[in-house]
């Protein structure tokens, strides 16, 4: 399968101001030296010595993940403001061009954060697709329908001049069903947030990626239960809200959210074997965020040094299981 990242932001979409960009030019043009700009190599060689906050960002875009499982079907997690980008790669790819395609979107709640995307979502609008939509929540079309409702947003969701695509609505029965898209084996499970949330995990060819956004782990979640090993353990990869540093997330008890150590702490005990930081806080700047892989680098070390590999979630990313 393969997980591409289209929005890694928590809370709110974060765009760089143009005085973040006006610092980060000078910071730039300060570290140039006159043997940098010499011929084209050095000025690549000089650009990929820059550190990635500098030359890079994570994005500002909201929760929007996509797994594209090996039947090449098209699995999206969360409709954040990602959504719209992945809306817009879609439309030069050739498969998804010609119409016809089935998108299936998993919320993991309901929050802004993860639905604000949705109305921006091209492919809703080709009569040719099909969309289905899937959530824990019973009320998944009302709420879908609420959002998209004036005077919220001038297109509704179903009803005329809404989505043209032929539309569905699943609602996820209980804790330990599975449903299968293609060849791919799909589990659910609630976690700790307000308001609720809902984790995914996905299994295919002996490969396993779990979704878990919005999570402010407890004490339950690292009990060794037939229910939490059959969902968490060993997992290829997992994508997880770490979205605080350790001494913000007791500031923040209660929010919904955790911190990179405990999400260290959560990979160790569950035997993960890549963690991918996500649901960046809005008020961390990209130098803050990028430093976080560091220190959770260290924490691993410190907390028990098993081989996990740790990446920062950022916009663009791609990876194949
Ligand atoms: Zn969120
Ligand atoms: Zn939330």
């Amino acid at each position: 399968m393969k997980i591409s990242f289209w929005g890694v932001r928590g809370s709110i979409p974060t765009p760089l101001s143009p005085l973040q960009i006006q610092n980060r030019i000078a910071a730039v043009v300060q570290r140039i030296t006159p043997k940098d700009v010499i011929s084209a190599d050095a000025r690549e060689k000089f650009l990929a010595s820059l550190p990635e906050w500098l030359f890079g960002t994570v994005g500002g875009n909201t929760s929007c993940v996509e797994l594209e499982n090996d039947q090449g079907e098209c699995i999206i997690l969360d409709a954040g403001s990602g959504l719209r980008e992945l809306s817009l790669n879609l439309r030069n790819r050739p498969v998804h061009t010609s119409g016809g395609v089935t998108y299936h979107i998993f919320f993991s709640h309901f929050h802004w954060d993860h639905l604000q995307g949705l109305p921006f979502f091209g492919q809703a609008f080709d009569p040719r697709n099909r969309i289905v939509f899937y959530s824990t929540d019973p009320d998944l079309r009302e709420r879908l329908n609420y959002q998209m409702r004036s005077p919220y947003f001038p297109v509704p969701l179903e009803g005329p001049g809404g989505f043209n695509a032929a539309l569905e609505f699943v609602h996820l029965g209980s804790e330990g069903d599975s449903l299968k898209i293609g060849g791919t084996l799909i589990r659910w499970k609630r976690v700790n947030h307000p308001g609720g949330c809902t984790a995914y995990r996905f299994e295919e060819n002996g490969v396993s990626f779990i979704y878990s956004t919005d999570t402010e782990l407890s004490r339950e979640d690292f009990l060794d239960t037939p229910e939490n090993r059959l969902f968490f353990s060993g997992a290829d990869l997992l994508i997880m809200d770490s979205q605080y540093t350790a001494n913000e997330a007791l500031e923040k008890t209660g929010w919904g959210h955790s911190s990179f150590s405990s999400t260290v702490d959560f990979a160790l005990t569950w035997g993960v074997k890549k963690l991918a930081l996500f649901h960046h806080e809005p008020t961390y700047t990209d130098k803050k965020i990028f430093s976080l892989r560091q220190s959770a680098e260290w924490y691993r070390h410190y907390a028990g040094n098993e081989p996990i590999e740790i990446v920062i979630a950022r916009e663009g990313m791609e990876m194949h299981l």
